[in-house]
């Protein structure tokens, strides 16, 4: 977080999030083939990508595309809803996967075997919504065990759980896991895009 990334968003979700802030990119958008992509990509000086959505995994061309940011050197992250298989996402790929609480109405989404396709590098993101889904990620911790497995991220859902409020509850329990904050919203509100 912080610094500059060029976002490939790409169209498309199969889940309805509650909270989702993206909800303009399950239609529309453009066509572009994957050398296009890389051009406007190159536009920038940034060696950071992140390929988002929408959900990125439900285009069949993702994982290529993946491979192909890897290949010309992109340092590169997916963020992806873990609702689809990441079995053969580039090992390069840091995945940002999120695994959906109940307050997000999509917790029967949560494809649980791809917590064996995290490693080190990755990160595993709970979105939360009140004090309910916050017990129950910090249960999924440490069911899983996921401190020991890759970066855990909690996030307060931005308008509907106070960020201080968060972090007061982590320190309490001791939890390891990293606080994020959505960082746009506060820069720059809730504009499409940003
Ligand atoms: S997975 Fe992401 S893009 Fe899809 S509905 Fe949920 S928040 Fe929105």
């Amino acid at each position: 977080m912080g610094l500059p990334t060029v976002f490939i968003r790409l169209t498309g979700c199969p889940l309805r999030c509650h909270y989702c802030d993206t909800a303009y990119a399950f239609h529309g958008g453009q066509w572009m083939g994957l050398d296009e992509i890389l051009a406007e990509t190159a536009r920038y000086t940034t060696r950071y990508v992140t390929v988002t959505g929408g959900e990125p995994m439900a285009q069949k061309a993702c994982l290529a595309l993946l491979r192909a940011l890897c290949d010309t050197g992109y340092r590169v992250s997916l963020e992806t809803s873990g609702a689809l298989d990441l079995g053969n996402v580039d090992r390069r790929v840091v995945k940002v996967m999120d695994i959906k609480t109940p307050a997000s109405g999509e917790v029967d989404k949560n494809l649980y075997s791809n917590i064996e396709r995290l490693n080190e590098a990755d990160q595993v993101k709970f979105v939360l919504c009140d004090r309910d889904d916050y017990q129950w990620a910090k249960d999924m911790v440490q069911r899983h065990d996921l401190a020991a497995r890759c970066e855990v991220l909690f996030s307060p859902s931005h308008g509907k759980l106070d960020a201080a409020s968060l972090a007061d509850w982590i320190l309490a329990d001791q939890l390891p896991v990293r606080m994020q904050i959505q960082l746009h919203k506060y820069l720059w509100g809730d504009v499409k895009g940003k």
